[in-house]
């Protein structure tokens, strides 16, 4: 059984859309993941087919309605967990893409206008996830990062497991910097340890850039790195 992501918008046009291309979009012409993109005005019963209502309590903007968008849950026969693609949900990061990445699938609405009416969320036990402190016009964009950042650590989908092991937060650090042909770029040229051949010296290098930029641009990052290390 594949990865089965199934996305529930009101914009469904917008899939595949970039996880058809690349890696992604390989990916899913093999099978080794499936994409349901559900439309959820197909959902809305009255003559209208109305997604949404205006706010209770007064305020600008409008809000998705709950009953339509349970019956796209519960229609969508969706596989795993439930997201809510929301910027006051948890912090979606590589720990959650892995996580996700070992399941049979992930479920992932998108909300729009002003977002959707809070009983829904309770009513289908959606968690609300972010992928930033930003706010979109809408949750497509979201579930395209979520989806991009899962299917890439799906069996088979990259070609060499190592980079996997070795990017960005994979042991908790940012990934040192990279350098590749010509050896000489305006005047700059490739550090002398990465051509060296020394294997040892490289990864010691790497290392240490890896622990110096994380220091500089993301010390939230290393603090529990080196408690874990403590620990050990
Ligand atoms: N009024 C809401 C924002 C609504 S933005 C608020 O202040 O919290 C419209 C939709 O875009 C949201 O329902 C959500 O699905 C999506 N969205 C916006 N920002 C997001 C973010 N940072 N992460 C994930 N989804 C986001």
């Amino acid at each position: 059984m594949s990865f089965h992501a199934t996305v529930l918008t009101l914009y469904r046009d917008m899939f595949p859309g970039p996880l058809g291309h690349a890696l992604a979009g390989r990916a899913l012409s093999e099978g080794r993941w499936a994409l349901d993109a559900v439309d959820i005005r197909s959902f809305a019963t009255d003559r209208h087919r109305t997604v949404d209502g205006t706010p209770a309590g007064g305020g600008p903007g409008m809000v998705m309605r709950p009953d339509v968008l349970a019956a796209a849950i519960d229609g969508s026969g969706g596989a795993g967990p439930r997201l809510l693609m929301s910027p006051r949900g948890v912090p979606f990061d590589q720990a959650m893409a892995t996580r996700l990445a070992e399941g049979p699938g992930v479920t992932l609405v998108c909300g729009r206008f002003e977002g959707v009416d809070q009983r829904v969320i309770e009513a289908r036990g959606l968690t609300e996830v972010s992928i930033g402190d930003y706010v979109l016009a809408g949750g497509e964009v979201a579930a395209f990062a979520i989806l991009d950042a899962i299917v890439r650590l799906l069996p088979g989908v990259m070609g060499n497991n190592q980079s996997a092991a070795e990017e960005s937060f994979s042991d908790g650090l940012l990934e040192h910097p990279q350098y590749t042909r010509p050896a000489l770029f305006e005047g700059r040229e490739i550090p002398a340890v990465l051509t060296s051949g020394d294997h040892g010296r490289v990864a010691a290098w790497r290392a240490a850039e890896r622990e110096a930029l994380t220091a500089a641009r993301r010390p939230d990052l290393l603090a529990p790195v080196r408690r874990g290390r403590a620990a050990d």
